[in-house]
C-alpha cells in the first residue's frame, strides 16, 4: 500500500515508529506535512497539492493531527476523504474529540461514565454553576488544552470564583468538572485499535500535582485494567467514531469515569512503559480495512 502519514515532524517517535512499522510490512510511506497542503475544492474533482504537487494515488491515510493544527489538519483529512481515500481516523471523530465538550456531550448521550461537568457562559451564573459540579475542590479546564495545560485545581470556591473569572476575560471557553480527588494524581490510558483495548498504562502525577500528564513529569507503568474499564474505553472510542484512540480513565468511587479520548493517541508512553508493538497494531488494522472509497463514519453523530 501506499500511506501518507500526516506527521508535521518525521522524527517524532510516533511517526518514525508508524513509519518503520509499515515499511516492514512492505508499504510505502510518504510524510505530508498538513500545513504545506493545499487544496483545490469543485464538483468531482477534488484535489490536494502538496509542495508543488498534486497528491495521488494513496491508499491510506494515517492522520497525526496536533491540537494546534486541528482545524486545518482536519479539513485535509476530510479533503483525502472527499477523494475516497480511506484514512484511519476521520476528520469528523478527530474534531469531536478535540472539543473536549463535544467529547463528553456525545460520551453522555451513550451513558459513559464521566465525571460531573458544567459549562456556562453568563458570569450571572458563576456560583450556581460551582454548585452544579458539588463545589469545591474542582477542576476548571479549557475547551481545547492538551498536556495539561490550562487544567487548573480549585482548592475553595472563591478560587474557583477567580479563575473562572480570569478565563471570561480572556474569552476563552472552559469546563468546570467535580475533582476526583480518590485517584489521587493517576488514570489510565487506555489504548483503542479497532474496538479493542491493545494495551493500557497508568499514570501517575509528581508529588505535588493533580495532572498525571508524562509532559506534567508523571510517570507510567503498564496497568491491569478492569472489565468495566475496558468496556467503557471501547464504548467512548466507538460514540466518537475512532477507530484508533487514547481514552483517559479516571478510577473513581463510581467506576470508570472517561476524563478524555485522544484522536492521535502518542506511541512512546505506551509502547516504552507495555513493550508492545502498537505501531504494527495500527498498520495491520489500516491493511485490513482500507479500501478505495471506504470514507464516512457511519458511527456516531454529532
Ligand atoms: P489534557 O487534555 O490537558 O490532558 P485532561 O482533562 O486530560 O487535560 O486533564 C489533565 C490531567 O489532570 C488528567 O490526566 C488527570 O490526571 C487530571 N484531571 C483532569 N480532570 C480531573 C478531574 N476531574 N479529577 C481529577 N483529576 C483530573
Ligand atoms: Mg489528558
Amino acid at each position: 500500500m501506499k500511506i501518507a502519514l500526516l506527521s508535521r515532524d518525521r522524527t517524532l517517535y510516533s511517526s518514525r515508529r508508524l513509519i518503520e512499522a509499515a515499511q516492514a510490512r512492505g508499504h510505502q510511506v510518504e510524510v505530508i506535512d498538513v500545513l504545506r497542503c493545499y487544496m483545490s475544492i469543485q464538483p468531482h474533482a477534488p484535489e490536494i497539492h502538496y509542495r508543488g504537487r498534486k497528491l495521488a494515488g494513496f491508499d491510506a491515510v494515517i492522520p497525526r493531527i496536533g491540537a494546534s493544527v486541528t482545524f486545518y489538519g482536519a479539513a485535509v483529512v476530510r479533503q483525502f476523504e472527499m477523494m475516497g481515500v480511506y484514512c484511519l481516523n476521520e476528520s469528523i471523530a478527530i474534531t469531536r474529540a478535540r472539543d473536549k465538550l463535544r467529547c463528553l456531550q456525545l460520551l453522555s448521550r451513550k451513558g459513559i461514565g464521566l465525571p460531573v461537568t458544567g459549562f456556562a457562559h453568563s458570569p450571572d451564573d458563576t456560583q450556581d454553576l460551582i454548585k452544579l459540579v458539588g463545589g469545591a475542590p474542582m477542576v476548571i479546564k479549557l475547551i481545547e488544552g492538551t498536556q495539561g495545560k490550562g487544567v487548573v485545581l480549585a482548592e475553595t470556591d472563591k478560587a474557583a470564583g477567580s479563575v473562572i473569572e480570569a478565563f471570561r476575560d480572556l474569552d476563552a471557553y472552559f469546563l468546570v468538572q467535580d475533582f476526583i480527588e480518590e485517584a489521587k494524581g493517576s488514570d489510565i490510558r487506555c489504548f483503542v485499535i479497532g474496538g479493542k483495548v491493545v494495551a493500557a498504562m497508568q499514570r501517575t502525577a509528581r508529588d505535588g500535582e493533580f495532572r498525571s500528564n508524562l509532559h506534567r513529569g508523571g510517570t507510567a507503568m503498564e496497568a491491569r485494567i478492569t472489565r468495566a474499564e475496558r468496556q467503557t474505553a471501547v464504548r467512548a472510542a466507538s460514540a466518537l467514531g475512532l477507530n484508533v484512540a487514547g481514552v483517559d480513565i479516571i478510577r473513581s468511587k463510581q467506576g470508570p469515569l472517561v476524563l478524555e479520548v485522544n484522536s492521535s493517541p502518542g506511541l512512546e508512553g505506551i509502547e516504552g512503559t507495555t513493550g508492545k508493538d502498537i505501531a504494527s497494531q495500527i498498520v495491520q488494522f489500516v491493511e485490513k480495512h482500507a479500501k478505495p472509497g471506504k470514507t464516512g463514519s457511519t458511527k456516531g453523530s454529532g
